[in-house]
């Protein structure tokens, strides 16, 4: 067979597409982008939302994990299958986040129920599910960050055992898209982890946590340290959303986001990144303006780490 060179644009193709699915959404299926760092980044300029066209980017420089990145995608194919089936969305909301009757209080927000009630078009509902909720933390939280909560470093052998208690109380994520992301219910894990430590996660050192977990579970749990002031005598509650270190609000600044309320959590940037400026090109994560005078003293060495 010979092969047919065409030139198009991803995002050209990818508006057809959605625009012939868009009529009763009965023809929907997942589209992903595959392409160069710089045409990917020139998607995430602040004034356009080309990126909202796909469920997933893959760089072309980055093909690190064939099997994990396979894994993603069966896992987009099943969750618009699941899509499909599970109409009309107002009706099946247990269903499709994994919950039953006692739980609806964790999706209890007029954002999901009003969008739930007003399409029926899978990938309106997969944009929703993936960018709000499974690719972002907000009322579910990824697992380096349930770790931070528990103030335990993030490579720590004995992780298994939080997670397989928080998975015996029901905090995993297990509706349409688990497959693609681990994902975690916000409220439940510190619930568990208030009622574990006798108090506000956040009243807490990561020493300290550490300390009351190793008794609970019977395991010498590592503490988190802040890479800022390379101390576990901090108040550990964030992952860096540039290089995915622990951190704390007083040693990071945030990012301003276009999608907030009550759903998605501002991600943060920690100092280190920001004073050897790894945030400088990164223009989906441009940062708060609240925080800029922040940011301007620690990249002039003003406020200084370790
Ligand atoms: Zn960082």
């Amino acid at each position: 067979m010979q092969e047919l060179l065409v030139s198009y644009k991803a995002s050209t193709l990818a508006q057809y597409l959605r625009d012939l699915a868009s009529d009763d959404g009965n023809q929907d299926f997942p589209i992903v982008l595959h392409s160069a760092e710089e045409k990917i980044r020139e998607y995430f300029h602040p004034e356009k939302t080309a990126h909202d066209l796909f469920d997933h980017i893959i760089k072309k420089t980055a093909r690190k994990d064939a099997d994990e990145e396979k894994r993603k995608l069966d896992a987009l194919t099943e969750g618009y299958a699941r899509l499909l089936e599970l109409r009309p969305y107002n009706e099946k909301l247990f269903e499709i986040f994994g919950l039953d009757q006692r739980r609806e209080y964790l999706i209890n927000h007029q954002e999901i129920h009003d969008l739930a009630a007003t399409t029926k078009i899978p990938h309106i509902f997969a944009r929703f599910l993936l960018k709000r909720l499974i690719n972002r933390n907000g009322i579910l939280i990824d697992e380096l960050t349930v770790l931070a909560r528990c103030g335990i470093k993030a490579g720590d052998a004995g992780k298994a055992l939080i997670f397989d208690e928080l998975r015996r109380l029901g905090a995993h994520y297990s509706g349409v898209f688990c497959g693609f992301r681990s994902m975690w219910w916000r409220l439940t894990v510190e619930t568990a982890l208030e009622e574990w430590l006798g108090g506000v996660v956040n009243s807490f050192t990561a020493q300290e946590r550490t300390a009351i977990l190793a008794k609970k579970f019977g395991y010498a749990f590592e503490p988190a340290k802040s890479a800022w002031s390379n101390s576990t005598n901090e108040r550990i509650t964030h992952v860096c959303s540039i290089c995915e270190r622990a951190t704390l609000v007083a040693h990071s600044v945030a990012v301003h986001e276009q999608l907030s309320g009550p759903l998605v959590e501002r991600r943060r940037i920690c100092f280190n990144c920001i004073q050897e400026d790894r945030h400088i090109d990164r223009t989906d994560m441009r940062i708060d303006a609240l925080d800029k005078p922040v940011e301007d003293a620690v990249r002039k060495g003003k406020i200084k780490g370790e």
